[in-house]
């Protein structure tokens, strides 16, 4: 078994005790039961464990001190009580599948631990997130097809696809000490990041704030269980390695990278700020949408055996619906909503979340629990698909206007980027991930 299988707790005639979450709208029904770290907001508790259910989280560690589990779950909730889930997230996806069907039942309607249970929440709006995990390593792929061939087309227009694209997931070793979560309620701020650019007509390089910082709208992969070092993950195994998926903004100073990046990749156009959302949906939570994987047009190469299954060709996927919106300082003056900018779907992936996991172990490099994947920018074929302003301006060269007549090439300061996402298919529950947000502040001079 290499993805989990659907059980009761997916099935989409459970209701919850927590009105909110019966809805039909909420990100967090019954089915989806994500794990983050929390604390009351204003207070400087340590961070712990919890779970979203429709607008409230259930407290874990309050939940194992009450005796709520037995069994493996209350181990599991005993692992996922403490200040990072790294522990909870390296044990067997067995102890985590037990304390998943355990929270189904403690939290459905008809259950006998209602009133102890009540005593364990907290409403989301009084809690602070936190990171869920202390991010050993992170890796940020390139897996969409559409993403590569848009952004290599701007400089290479003859040959928009470099010859290993379709052979080598491509990825570079990104920085995992500016990685923050970021939601609407409570954004990730950071300064307009300083830099040296060359503009193609400065005679020289210049210093100073970037000109064209731009967001890339992607999935983030946590890793669970991980390998020893020499040691490779299979990719009929590598499903179970992956503990769940958030959503990343891979922030992006184009005109820092485009100076930068050759020969070794880009550097510091990515690694002053990576936001990323605070809930993880779990690989089990996921198990209904499951999509076969992105079918190679022909005369596109095969995977090579190492990164090929017949699990992974039939369910190596994940149909999740994505969205990037854009909230400009004026809008917020003005009260009005967020702005759409685009839709894709992680479906459209050219490689796989297996396929990642196992060519990244295959010359024997370690991950361990915690340890981060970022999808790449999640382009889909379609101009309204497009997850960055680099690929939705045409390299700057197309401007964007808004709903209230502002305009944008990339983003400016005072703009916030708002991703979400969302996973639905007929007969299951609708199920999210909650919001991943950020704001550019001035630079700091
Ligand atoms: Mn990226």
């Amino acid at each position: 078994m290499s993805t989990p299988s659907i059980n009761e707790t997916h099935d989409i005639k459970l209701r919850s005790w927590v009105d909110a979450a019966n809805d039909g709208k909420s990100d967090f029904p019954i089915q989806n039961l994500p794990y983050g770290v929390f604390r009351r907001a204003g207070k400087t508790d340590d961070f712990h464990g919890g779970v979203a259910i429709g607008d409230q989280i259930l407290d874990l560690a309050a939940a194992s001190r009450a005796n709520l589990f037995s069994g493996d779950a209350a181990e599991a909730a005993q692992l996922a009580s403490a200040y990072t889930l790294n522990s909870f997230m390296d044990a067997d996806p067995s102890l985590g599948a037990a304390l998943r069907l355990a929270l189904s039942r403690l939290l459905r309607e008809d259950s006998a631990l209602e009133g102890r249970a009540r005593a364990c929440m907290l409403p989301m709006k009084d809690a602070e997130m936190g990171l869920p995990a202390t991010i050993g390593d992170y890796t940020d792929f390139f897996a969409s097809v559409f993403h590569a061939t848009n952004t290599g087309s701007m400089f290479r227009p003859d040959n928009p696809l470099l010859p290993n694209y379709k052979h080598v997931p491509i990825a570079y070793h990104g920085r995992a000490s500016s990685i923050r979560v970021g939601s609407s309620v409570a954004p990730q701020a950071f300064p307009r990041p300083l830099g040296q650019t060359k503009p193609a007509d400065a005679p020289a390089p210049l210093f100073g704030p970037s000109k064209r910082m731009d967001y890339e709208l992607e999935v983030g992969v946590w890793i669970g269980h991980g390998n020893a070092l020499g040691s490779r993950i299979p990719v009929t195994e590598a499903q179970q390695h992956v503990f769940g998926l958030c959503l990343l903004n891979d922030w992006s100073a184009r005109d820092i990278q485009g100076w930068e990046y050759q020969p070794l990749g880009p550097f510091l156009a990515k690694n002053f700020a990576s936001t990323i959302s605070p809930w993880i949906v779990t690989t089990e939570a996921l198990a209904p949408f499951r999509a076969p994987a992105f079918a190679r047009p022909e005369g596109d190469p095969q995977p090579m055996p190492y990164l090929d299954s017949e699990d992974n060709r039939n369910s190596g996927a994940v149909d999740m619906q994505l969205e990037v919106l854009l909230l400009t300082q004026k809008m917020r003056d003005d009260k009005q909503a967020p702005t759409h900018l685009s839709s894709s779907n992680f479906k459209d992936s050219y490689w796989t979340l297996a396929q990642m996991v196992a060519h990244h172990t295959v010359g024997g490099c370690d991950l361990h629990a915690g340890d981060f994947f970022g999808s790449g920018t999640m382009s889909g074929p379609g101009k309204d698909q497009y997850g960055s302003l680099l690929e939705l301006s045409w390299g700057g060269k197309n401007e964007l206007t808004l709903p209230n007549g502002e305009t944008r090439t990339f983003l400016q300061d005072g703009d916030t980027v708002i991703l979400r996402a969302h996973c639905e298919r007929a007969g299951y529950a609708r199920i999210g991930f909650g919001d991943c947000a950020g704001t550019v502040l001035p630079a700091v001079l």
